[in-house]
């Protein structure tokens, strides 16, 4: 991380570079603290995505991981998109394919797939309809009862649907490496430790973590909790409570595990944003032919959100 003064006069010439360019900085929630202070919008995939779909400027600068830069393409598909950092994937996108998803579909016949937006757009293309961890339950709730669902990629989300929608998902065996390792162990600590705390987690925890909390929330319902509580433990990636503090400085706000960090949601810099800015990093480019098909995914899902 760069040295204070010599942050704040990136920030300052990011900020300047913004304006020239006439562009938009998204980011997200996990994104580290100083990204926030050069963003236009900060929130989850759903909040991005529906940001994005509204910018009219010259450039959307995208500050997350490559499946998030592609939603923002995927949805205004007319604006030049670029991830600032090119290299920040996400590592439970990368645990399917278009071609094993068809596969997959081949060998179990009628169903239906329902893709988490944490997926590549080749897979999205190969869906039926998308969904993020805010509105899951919803998007299940609407597909008609037969036939079965299949859900890719995350099985931790797939499990927490099934519970809250009693409809048979058959699950993909992702899962988001940040997210699985809570334990229920972690949730008796952190009562231990924070006994007036309420302790909610993201539905990309197991299912038997979930159970055990108070509540469960994407990242944006953690932050309307934020609002009403005075004491939070987040079950999520770490430098959520860094966005919590940001918004509600009076809220107490603690991570279930402090070792809890995305790498590559750390891995966008301010110097990242600057050559973005200065037209140094390639547009994230999707092939015709895969963005009409993801587009329609992402469209009836956006419709029922
Ligand atoms: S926190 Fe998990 S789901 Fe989100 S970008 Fe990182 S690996 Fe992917």
């Amino acid at each position: 991380m760069a040295e204070s003064g010599e942050q704040e006069r990136l920030i300052a010439e990011i900020r300047q570079l913004k304006q020239k360019q006439r562009a938009v900085i998204l980011a997200h929630n996990y994104q580290l603290p100083e990204i926030y202070e050069v963003a236009d919008f900060i929130g989850d995939s759903l909040e991005l995505a529906q940001a994005a779909a509204r910018v009219e400027s010259a450039l959307i600068v995208f500050c997350g991981v490559r499946f998030m830069a592609e939603n923002a393409k995927l949805v205004n598909p007319g604006r030049p998109v670029v991830l600032a950092d090119p290299k920040a994937g996400c590592q439970m996108a990368n645990m399917i394919t278009a071609e094993a998803l068809r596969r997959r579909r081949q060998e179990l016949g009628d169903v239906l797939v329902v893709a988490y937006v944490n997926t590549p757009a080749e897979v999205k293309a190969e869906a039926d309809i998308c969904c993020t961890s805010a509105n899951a339950v919803r998007v299940v709730q609407s597909l008609p009862r037969s036939p079965k669902i299949l859900f890719v990629p995350d099985r931790n989300l797939a499990r927490w649907v099934e519970q809250e929608t009693g409809r048979e998902i058959i699950p993909w065996e992702g899962f988001c490496y940040v997210h699985a390792q809570f334990t229920v162990e972690d949730v008796r600590r952190a009562r231990i430790e924070h006994p007036g705390a309420l302790v909610v987690v993201h539905p990309e925890c197991p299912l038997e973590v979930i159970q055990v909390a108070d509540r469960v929330a994407s990242t944006s319902g953690m932050v309307r909790i934020a609002r009403e509580v005075k004491e939070l433990v987040l079950g999520t990636e770490a430098g959520m409570c860094n966005r919590i503090r940001r918004e509600y400085p009076d809220c107490h706000c603690y991570p279930l595990r402090r070792t809890a960090i995305c790498r590559n949601m750390k891995l966008t810099s301010l110097d990242d944003v600057k050559a973005a800015l200065q037209g140094v990093v390639p547009e994230v480019e999707i092939p015709a032919i895969v963005a009409e098909r993801a587009q329609r995914a992402l469209k009836r899902m956006l419709e029922i959100s």
